[in-house]
């Protein structure tokens, strides 16, 4: 992608215009990261550029400037150089004009973020002291920081993000700026702010994103729910490292560029201990079905944040089973195989691991988990099932709930291993038909 953005560069630089990597990728480079994409930043007109390529095609239309170039096996943005003017919104800038590259570099949200890079000449281009941001880890709004967090409130968000992802400080005068507009961040869109978030729970160091989340107000404003853990105590015995909010941030401490169910979980796991705290005659606190409420509330909190339905629904399962867990050792062949084998095991094995170190720290049962998981071949944790509704409509039973809670029985005891064979099955099934008296066998005339 380098050398064809290199390209892309020299022809643009070949007609006579200024052209360089901008923005993220010049970032990402300084870092020694890999970049997902390269934009570049040209004084060649949207129009002008379309001449030099004419497999470009309009992005954003051409007001905006932007055009996308194809370039080998990538292709590229590429904006002429522009500045932002007005933003009655407070999040997008009501008008954009052409302008000089120092002008584009003052438009751009953070220090380490407007850089330019001319990689024919291998020069970096720097008019706000990025590179030095870069080199000290430092988040710095470029210009007045208040102004630019007045100017589009995604960047209270971004600020955060690229400070957790990056393990980078927010500058002093960027960080107070950034605390008193917080609770503005609302004017930003759900779909923004939800993308936000999963960066930053998704991403390399979530815990230190919480922390700021939280610290700025943030939190409390987006995930109140979460803000809420603080202070809720917990029993000392289970839990020594503290109240609920310390426990959640724990498990986010053990998470790096984890999957978004298994980071969602973790942050939402015990949503539900708040609502739910009582403390029995004996003095010991409980938190009574707190993963049932706390999965109605991931569910809730989710759905406000238009997640997607399949994430929803494996947090929600997520944090409803995680106290299934402390059962395990316990747990019939058939309970057993039947929690092996749900579609999100691997991730809640994963939670319960990290939820186990974030507080007493015993790992027994998720070494016996693991242990069972190798030692099980998927045949015998989700065998084929030995009968089918056919088969008992063919017994002489009509479809309905009764037949599908027959059809359980059999499975259970399949998975129990009481029954091994179609012949067992079917001879299971008949007797628990002829011991149900209730049971309709519309075929069995007076004999
Ligand atoms: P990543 O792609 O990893 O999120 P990035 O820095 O490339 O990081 P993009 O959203 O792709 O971020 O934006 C590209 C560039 O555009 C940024 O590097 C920054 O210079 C500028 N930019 C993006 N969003 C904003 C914003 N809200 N305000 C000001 N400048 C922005
Ligand atoms: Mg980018």
């Amino acid at each position: 992608m380098w050398q064809a953005g290199m390209r892309l560069v020299e022809r643009l630089q070949e007609a006579g215009h200024i052209a360089y990597f901008a923005g993220g990728c010049v970032r990402d480079r300084l870092l020694g990261h890999e970049s997902h994409d390269i934009d570049i930043a040209t004084t060649a007109t949207p129009e002008e550029v379309q001449r030099l390529f004419p497999h470009a095609t309009g992005l954003h239309g051409k007001v905006f400037g932007v055009v996308r170039v194809p370039m080998g096996d990538s292709s590229f943005e590429v904006a002429t150089f522009r500045r932002d003017i007005g933003t009655r919104d407070g999040r997008h800038p009501d008008r954009v004009v052409v302008a000089r590259p120092a002008e584009d570099a003052y438009r751009r949200d953070f220090t380490i973020n407007a850089l330019f890079y001319d990689p024919l000449a291998e020069r970096l281009i720097d008019y706000v002291g990025g590179q030095l941001d870069l080199e000290e880890r430092k988040i710095r709004a470029v210009g007045n920081p208040s102004q630019r967090f007045r100017e589009d409130k995604l960047r209270l968000l971004r600020a955060v993000r690229f400070a957790a992802n990056l393990g980078f400080a927010i500058e002093p005068e960027t960080w107070l700026a950034l605390q008193a507009q917080a609770a503005t961040v609302s004017l930003v869109s759900i779909e923004r702010i939800r993308d936000e978030l999963d960066r930053i729970w998704s991403g390399a160091a979530p815990a230190l994103g919480l922390d700021l989340l939280d610290r700025s107000g943030l939190l409390a404003r987006l995930l109140p729910e979460v803000s809420a853990l603080h202070g809720v105590e917990q029993p000392k015995e289970f839990h020594p490292e503290g109240d609920v909010f310390v426990h959640t941030r724990l498990l986010l401490e053990r998470l790096h560029h984890a999957p978004l169910p298994l980071a969602w979980s973790a942050l939402l796991h015990d949503v539900g201990k708040p609502i739910t705290q009582k403390t029995d005659p004996s003095g010991r606190i409980r938190f009574f079905e707190h993963e049932t409420v706390g999965a109605r509330m991931a569910a809730s909190i989710l759905s406000r944040l238009r997640q997607p339905n399949h994430l929803i629904e494996a947090v929600v399962a997520m944090v409803a089973n995680h106290m299934a867990f402390k059962d395990a050792k316990q747990m019939r062949p058939a309970t057993l195989k039947r929690l092996l084998a749900r579609d999100t095991f691997p991730m809640e094995l994963e939670l319960h691991r990290i939820d186990c170190l974030a507080c007493h720290g015993d790992l027994s049962i998720y070494e016996f988990l693991r242990t069972k998981l190798e030692e099980l071949p998927p045949s015998v944790i989700s065998p084929p099932r030995l009968l089918t509704g056919h088969d008992l409509i063919a017994l002489g039973l009509v479809p309905g709930p009764r037949l599908g809670s027959l059809l359980e029985s059999i499975r259970e005891a399949q998975l129990n291993g009481q029954i091994r064979t179609r012949e067992q099955a079917l001879a299971l099934a008949e007797l628990l038909i002829r011991s149900s008296p209730t049971t309709p066998r519309p075929d069995t005339g007076p004999t």
